[in-house]
């Protein structure tokens, strides 16, 4: 079951009432409920608790990046610019319009014929040098479609090591 983005585990029980367990070093959300317990009840009970349930994940370990964005379009661009110029006046390319999204499977995206690339909200919750990369990666896309040699030997000129960062990166799932 989903809600609100969480992905909440059930488990049938012969027990009386259901409860909730947030496992915070995870972040899993499992719910038991009793045999009888309808689906529609456990949604009514999880959403009942969905403000409960998100205080716990926030206990969760530090590498989980939160559902959740505490920076406004602003901060984000103010954060994004001074990378998006260096890396477009190298590629000699005019800067294409940012965006800001949250995403739940990519970092980054980007729309070379609309002149337009998306970075993750999630990113600023992130060290720099992860939003760093994603950004040389997506403006490096605006020349470079796919991820073919002359894509990387790009990403090579531009962020020598962008390879430990896109491994560190990896480091940080979605929760
Ligand atoms: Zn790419």
């Amino acid at each position: 079951m989903r809600i609100d983005g969480i992905d909440i585990e059930i488990e049938k029980k012969t027990i009386k009432n259901a409860y909730i367990r947030v496992y915070p070093e995870n972040g899993r959300v499992k719910i038991n409920a009793p045999q009888n317990m309808t689906d529609s009840r456990i949604h009514e009970f999880a959403k009942r608790r969905l403000s409960w349930i998100k205080k716990h994940l926030e206990k969760t370990s530090a590498t989980e990046v939160p559902i959740r964005v505490a920076f406004t379009r602003d901060d984000m661009l103010q954060k994004s610019l001074p990378y998006a110029d260096k890396y477009c006046a190298a590629l000699n390319k005019s800067l294409p319009e940012i965006r800001f999204r949250i995403m739940r499977s990519r970092w980054g995206s980007c729309h070379p014929v609309k002149e337009k690339i998306t970075l993750n909200a999630l990113l600023f919750h992130l060290p720099e040098e992860f939003l760093e990369y994603v950004i040389a990666h997506e403006l490096c896309h605006l020349q470079e479609a796919n991820h073919g040699p002359k894509f990387y030997a790009l990403m090579d000129s531009l962020l020598p090591d962008w390879k430990s960062r896109r491994a560190g990166l990896k480091g940080f799932v979605f929760r």
